[in-house]
């Protein structure tokens, strides 16, 4: 593969965009140039979604266990390029290589979990009223899925959406994050050589204003499934709403982590650590908010605190992200690069303006709280409702966290963090539309649900 330019994808064959034009990729770790990308429009997303639209029936027509059963040697593709893969997205955002290689991971482990459904995609068998009468339920696939992502973890936002919408039937047209076109390109690259059929996954390139909102606008996309931030997720509900497609939003959080008074205060230290700063902060799922009970507040606060100072959370992913971290608050590291200081901001009041926002980078705000009820409270206190975490030994007050806590994901005594191939993943309020991502919850993103009345007997019905 050549990395100097990486172009569309479409119909199983590499293109550069119409109109000619690259955009500049740089590597975050150095602000070098890594690479550039097609500067596509609305000419290469009409190509793209007329050749997922030629190539979908056909697909369709397959059975979906040999739509699994691809997934499966896609999957094994990716794992023998495991290497390359994890470099590529170490370069592409500025992780360490090992991040990068727990990220491609992952992405092959979805490949993987969504192979096994090949051979389940199970439905329901029901009685009627109707004598002679038997109901079930089959899934059918949707046709054109349009699939819009972020740039944080690049492949497996890709295997996130691209494995359950084909195994479901779809044929897909991805628009990757301007930050991460190549693992994007890679992955397509991967699934043709594994024997998916040209058409099947298309990938265009380029810029959310342009390449981004011509997919979301176009006539022939039946699904718009977008991983990004609400602001994005706003527009692209109001575009695609107005002719009624479906729409599957996975957004934003401001998720808090509180640390009782009963916390086992190391493991609580190295949590909220881990969850505010690990992959620069640019996590849906970061522990921005850390509320902490009076009694233990100060110690915690010094051992954070000491311990934010030696982490190095990598850089964020550009210059512009860069310069929003410092405006709210973060110092900039005197080096090439896209580089902030971990942050710690105290003081701020909970409905304040930082308190709500995502800053999607390494900072991360403390608040003293008296009790349980007065951290559930702001908790809650948020547009977001992602993920939660709660430390204490408690079971009564872990149980009644979990339970009163605003959130698609609690978790007890660990990180805030995002889930396995096989659970659902998403959020309430802002954090979503409801929808949940990965686990047997994606296959109904990416298919509906048909009722096939049966009669047996006509005669006697
Ligand atoms: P973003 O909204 O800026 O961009 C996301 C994608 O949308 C990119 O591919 C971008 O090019 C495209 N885009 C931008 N404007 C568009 C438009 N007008 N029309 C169509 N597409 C457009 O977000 P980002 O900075 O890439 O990612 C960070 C956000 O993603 C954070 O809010 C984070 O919490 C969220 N995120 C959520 C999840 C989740 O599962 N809930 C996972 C990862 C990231």
């Amino acid at each position: 593969m050549n990395w100097e330019q990486v172009p569309n994808h479409v119909d199983g064959k590499d293109v550069p965009a119409a109109s000619g034009e690259w955009l500049d990729k740089f590597r975050p770790a150095d602000a070098s140039l890594l690479t550039q990308l097609a500067r596509s429009g609305p000419a290469d997303v009409d190509a793209a979604v007329a050749a997922a639209h030629r190539a979908q029936p056909g697909w369709a027509d397959r059975t979906v266990v040999s739509r699994g059963d691809l997934c499966r040697e896609i999957a094994l593709a990716l794992r023998s390029q495991r290497e390359e893969l994890s470099e590529l997205v170490a370069a592409e955002t500025g992780k360490s290589i090992d991040a990068a290689r727990g990220e491609t991971d992952a992405a092959i482990e979805m490949g993987f979990f969504t192979a096994g459904e090949g051979r389940r995609y199970y439905g329901r068998t029901t009685t009627a009223s109707m004598e002679h009468r038997t109901v079930l339920t089959m899934r059918q696939p949707l046709g054109v899925a349009g699939l819009l992502i972020s740039f944080n973890t690049p492949l497996p936002n890709v295997a996130w959406k691209v494995f359950p919408a084909i195994l479901c039937g779809n044929a897909c047209v991805l628009k990757p994050s301007e930050h991460t076109p190549a693992s994007a390109h890679a992955f397509a690259t991967t699934c043709r050589e594994a024997g998916l059929p040209d058409g099947v996954l298309n990938v265009v390139q380029g810029l959310g204003s342009e390449a981004g909102a011509a997919l979301v606008e176009h006539p022939d996309v039946d699904l718009v499934s977008f991983t990004g931030s609400a602001a994005t997720g706003r527009r692209i509900n109001e575009t695609a709403g107005r002719r009624l497609a479906k729409v599957c939003l996975e957004l934003g959080g401001k998720n808090a982590l509180v640390v009782c008074d009963d916390a086992a205060l190391d493991n609580a230290v190295r949590w909220a650590l881990a969850s505010a700063f690990s992959n620069a902060g640019q996590r849906c799922a970061a522990a921005s908010r850390i509320v902490v009970f009076d009694p233990v507040y100060d110690e915690f606060r010094s051992r954070f605190l000491a311990e934010a100072r030696e982490y190095d959370p990598g850089p964020v992913i550009s210059e512009e992200a860069l310069a929003r971290l410092v405006e709210a608050g973060a110092e900039r590291i005197d080096r090439p690069g896209y580089w902030v200081e971990p942050t710690v901001l105290e003081g701020i009041a909970p409905d304040a303006e930082l308190s709500c926002r995502e800053l999607f980078g390494p900072i991360t705000i403390l608040y003293p709280v008296g009790d349980l009820d007065e951290a559930v409270s702001l908790v809650n206190d948020s547009p977001y409702g992602l993920t939660a975490a709660i430390h204490t030994a408690s079971i009564h007050r872990a149980m009644r966290f979990a339970e009163q806590a605003q959130a698609g994901v609690v978790v007890v005594n660990g990180g805030t963090h995002g889930s396995e191939p096989h659970m659902g993943f998403g959020g309430v309020k802002q954090s979503g539309t409801g929808w949940r991502e990965a686990g047997v919850e994606a296959l109904d993103v990416y298919s509906d649900w048909k009722y096939v009345n049966l009669i047996a007997d006509p005669a006697k019905a």
